[in-house]
């Protein structure tokens, strides 16, 4: 019966400030409130959603999540109800995102007095990041809006990676023409690799980011291009469900804390905004703790917490590793500081050596981690340290992005070429010529082959 209930659900989109309380149909181009020009946000009749018990929505969700009924198999779309009602099933453009694993950082953990410790791999997705869970869903609605009849010749976006690969990979799949504006000579091979290989059309500007973004708000203005920067909210819809993917991953049980990184601040506001939806349906009956953390070099929301949130201060964000959260003037932190709040909330900060270092020693059981999740698992070190996350806490750190994106600054620490970081998990490559003697003696000067394989103590890090 519920799965074919689609239909009875809806959802709108509405002014972020109550005062104003404008509606807009979410098939709508717009982006920001045409009477007062706050965001917007997509609200959903969750008293319809209520008529249906907790139960019976698990029971829906374990049913379709990675099955093979399209698109219901997919994270975001076995949620469709909560995500976009109104869609219709064949305009949906999937890569089968979400369903990413949820996977127990067990010796990590242990090392750091937190045996409950596990990471969510958002990384291990179609373009190699959390984007793919609102690309999928801002790039389905404009395929609705062209066979709607609606006049959007193409998609555009302003961004040095992560959104600009996914709106690339989602735009091909759906043939829709894609436009990517990025900082000419700023953007490394691999940033730039994905739209190329995609058939974006790419324009490297000379400018930073921010002009960027300041010529693609403009064009979309004056020409007919859709804008898939972060204001639209559309993409807030599909990242949301990373907060349930979590919870049904763990039985429909809540973990008592969540660490995620933070630039534009749209991904913890996604993820409040998922919890908050499951608690009104009974889905939850707790809140976790959320943890933003922050990079030193770009850390607004940091300052802000430190005056009680008095108001957001823009910093000029200096370049950081963590790229993708290199961001002064964050463009939801109004939602962000709301959902920290609701959530009992704590924002730390990492400097370039801690966040580098602590990717590196989490690689070192097991992980491939991007420099925005050593940013995470640094804010989470300092808070272990400090006694504000206990031994005993179930703790999710999200991970943002695929390891393998940043092979190069990844090759660059363990050589030791970064600057401001001094690196404490070096491991490099021991050229030998190809003597069978040599190799010997090099393997026994670094691991103790007679006794159980321990590493000798100083030798080779
Ligand atoms: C976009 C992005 C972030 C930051 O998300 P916000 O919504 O801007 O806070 C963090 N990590 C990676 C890898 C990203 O691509
Ligand atoms: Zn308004």
């Amino acid at each position: 019966m519920l799965a074919s209930s689609a239909m009875d659900h809806r959802c709108w989109l509405a002014c972020i400030d109550p005062a104003c309380g404008a509606k807009y149909d979410v098939f709508e181009v717009i982006y920001r409130c045409r009477a007062c020009g706050q965001l917007l946000e997509v609200v959903h009749d969750a008293e319809q959603l209520a008529r249906h018990s907790a139960a019976e929505w698990k029971a829906l969700f374990d049913g379709r999540i990675r099955s093979t009924v399209w698109p219901f198999g997919s994270g975001v779309w076995c949620r469709k109800e909560m995500v976009l009602p109104q869609i219709d099933d064949e305009n949906i453009v999937s890569m089968y995102e979400g369903g990413s694993n949820l996977f127990w950082a067990e010796r990590f953990g242990r090392e750091i007095g937190l045996p409950d410790l596990w990471v969510k791999q958002c990384g291990n997705s179609h373009t190699g990041s959390f984007k793919d869970l609102g690309m999928t869903v801002l790039v389905s609605v404009v395929k609705e809006m062209r066979a709607r009849g609606q006049d959007i010749p193409a998609v555009a976006c302003a961004s040095t990676g992560d959104t600009s690969a996914a709106l690339a990979a989602y735009g091909a799949a759906a043939g829709i023409p894609t436009i990517v504006l990025l900082p000419r000579n700023r953007v490394s091979l691999a940033q730039l690799v994905q739209p190329i290989a995609n058939g974006a059309i790419v324009l490297a500007l000379d400018t930073d980011f921010d002009g960027c973004m300041k010529t693609v708000q403009e064009l979309t203005e004056c020409e007919n291009v859709y804008l898939a920067n972060s204001m639209n909210s559309l993409r807030l819809e599909g990242q949301k469900t990373v907060a349930m993917e979590i919870v049904q991953q763990f039985d429909w049980q809540v973990p008592d804390t969540i660490v995620i990184p933070g630039g534009n601040l749209g991904n913890v506001s996604a993820l409040g905004k998922g919890l908050l939806l499951m608690e009104r349906l009974g889905i939850i009956d707790r809140r976790p703790r959320i943890v933003v953390a922050q990079a030193e070099n770009a850390n607004p929301l940091y300052l802000a917490y430190q005056r009680g949130f008095d108001r957001l201060e823009a910093v000029e964000a200096k370049p950081t590793l963590a790229s993708a959260i290199q961001i002064g003037n964050p463009v939801s932190y109004e939602r962000a500081v709301r959902t920290l709040r609701e959530f009992n909330g704590i924002v730390e900060q990492a400097s370039e050596t801690e966040l580098a270092d602590a990717s590196a020693r989490a690689d070192r059981t097991g992980m491939f981690n991007c420099p925005h999740t050593g940013v995470a698992l640094a804010a989470l070190l300092k808070l272990r340290e400090r006694g504000e996350i206990h031994a005993d806490e179930r703790v999710v750190v999200i991970s943002t992005a695929h390891g393998l994106k940043f092979a190069d600054q990844k090759a660059a620490y363990h050589e030791g070429k970064l600057a401001q970081v001094l690196g404490h998990y070096r491991n490099q490559p021991i050229e030998l010529p190809n003597q069978l003697d040599t190799v010997r003696e090099a393997l026994h000067r670094l691991i103790d082959l007679e006794q159980g394989g321990s590493r000798v103590a100083g030798a080779g890090q």
